[in-house]
């Protein structure tokens, strides 16, 4: 076939994915990956409705994520207290099947064992989108020559910098921020559930699941303008967010306290990628890296689906990229746009600015849990997530 020779960078959800589909139709596939190994942890992602469901079914990972997943009760607000201020369902958060990060690529890197090259450890410090081929040059001092390159790396991808410019060019900063992901002693004795304390403009949250002596605390808190951080500084990290939550009562100083033995955390900002283009040349992205939006905008459902698409158009015309990079486009811009859009109240849901904004937060979706809107609530939650009408590419296979 044409085109054999694939490079994808990133190897979380996007990238092990569009490997696996990838080696199943008959291509020859590398996957460059920053990290030593295999990034464990990070947060519960969820999955909703058919066309996520179904792309992990032809993947065969449906039952394996379904053995491995969270059963999520639901989420409580609770006061300075910790009374109940009001509760949301498991599905609100949850969707048809909610799963960690870590534990769902493992799944996925382990389908592709003996299929897929996998370099842990490098990335790529330069590339050539030659006409022809792409000329790679690793930061280990390795070269290498691809005919394709996927861009599977993430909010702050590697591959689009280097193929279409600085980040600043296409993340939209949404004035939230997020954080956490560590463990904290379960104090509170959780039990597949998560409470949400919140003041204006901030809120943290603990859940516990499966390791009933661990809680994680999610922060999220409103900015008018970006912060100026190294990412990789921890130490700078935690004091950002011990000065942005300083004052907050509940479970806020114990977590602060505990956030000192954290060896890692996520943060970033919630900002979306918005390009006008997902390919040029040679080079293509998918997942975060295309189209990501930090949280709340399914992205992992996003990603192994938009990994399906790419591979099967590139499978189905036989590896003329020039043809299924556009049909990939064609399919999905319109998808992620919708998925977007969902995210875009992310931030203000989980931490509304002001006291009013509260108010009505609460207020509203006291009511629409409940009978009869929760039926309507639910339906629109999977409405951006059912909006792809899926191809069938078992034809193609190798
Ligand atoms: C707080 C929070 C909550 C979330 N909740 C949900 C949710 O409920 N539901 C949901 O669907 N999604 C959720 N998401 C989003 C979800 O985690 C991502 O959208 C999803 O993981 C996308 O996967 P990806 O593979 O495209 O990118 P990522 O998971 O970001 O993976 C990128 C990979 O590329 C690697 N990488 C980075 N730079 C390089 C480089 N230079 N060279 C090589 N490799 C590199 C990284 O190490 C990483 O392994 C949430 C995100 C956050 C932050």
């Amino acid at each position: 076939m044409p085109n054999s020779r694939v490079l994808v960078s990133g190897a979380s959800i996007a990238g092990p994915s569009v490997a696996y589909w990838l080696a199943r139709y008959g291509f020859d596939v590398t996957v460059v990956e920053r990290a030593a190994a295999l990034r464990e942890g990070g947060f519960a992602v969820d999955f909703r409705g058919k066309p996520h469901l179904a792309v992990l079914e032809r993947m065969g990972i449906l039952e394996e994520a379904k053995d491995q997943q969270t059963n999520m009760r639901g989420l409580t607000f609770v006061d300075a207290e910790g009374s109940t201020e009001f509760a949301l369902p498991g599905w609100f958060l949850s969707g048809d099947l909610e799963i960690e990060r870590g534990a769902l690529s493992k799944i996925i890197y382990e389908k592709t064992q003996g299929e897929v090259e996998y370099l842990f450890g490098d990335s790529i410090a330069a590339l050539t989108n030659g006409p022809d081929q792409v000329h790679v040059a690793f930061e280990s001092g390795l070269t290498r020559v691809f005919d394709l390159v996927i861009g599977a790396d993430g909010l702050h991808s590697n591959v689009r910098r280097l193929v279409f410019g600085h980040e600043s060019q296409f993340l939209e900063f949404g004035g939230y921020y997020v954080a956490g992901g560590f463990d904290v002693p379960n104090t509170l004795g959780l039990d597949h559930i998560t409470l949400d304390h919140g003041v204006p403009g901030r809120s943290m949250s603990l859940s516990s699941h499966h390791r009933p002596e661990a809680a994680t605390p999610v922060f999220v808190w409103h900015s008018k303008e970006q912060i100026d951080y190294d990412r990789r500084d921890i130490k700078q990290l935690k004091r950002i967010v011990a000065t942005e939550f300083a004052g907050l009562r509940w479970e806020v100083p114990r977590v602060l306290e505990a956030m000192n033995d954290a060896e890692w955390m996520y943060f970033d900002s919630i900002s979306q990628v918005k390009m006008d283009t997902y390919s040029r040349g040679r080079a293509v992205l998918i997942g975060d890296a295309g189209y990501g939006a930090t949280m709340g905008g399914l992205g992992t459902g996003l990603a192994v689906v938009s990994a399906y698409v790419l591979a099967g158009e590139l499978a189905r015309a036989d590896g003329d990229h020039t043809l299924a990079f556009a049909r990939y486009e064609e399919m999905i811009r319109d998808y992620a746009k919708g998925c977007q859009k969902l995210a875009d109240g992310a931030g203000p849901f989980l931490a509304p600015r002001t006291r009013r904004g509260r108010w009505i937060r609460n207020a509203s979706h006291r009511l629409l849990t409940r009978r009869p809107m929760a039926g309507w609530l639910q339906k629109m939650t999977v409405k951006a997530a059912a909006g792809i009408e899926l191809e069938d590419y078992s034809g193609v296979l190798a």
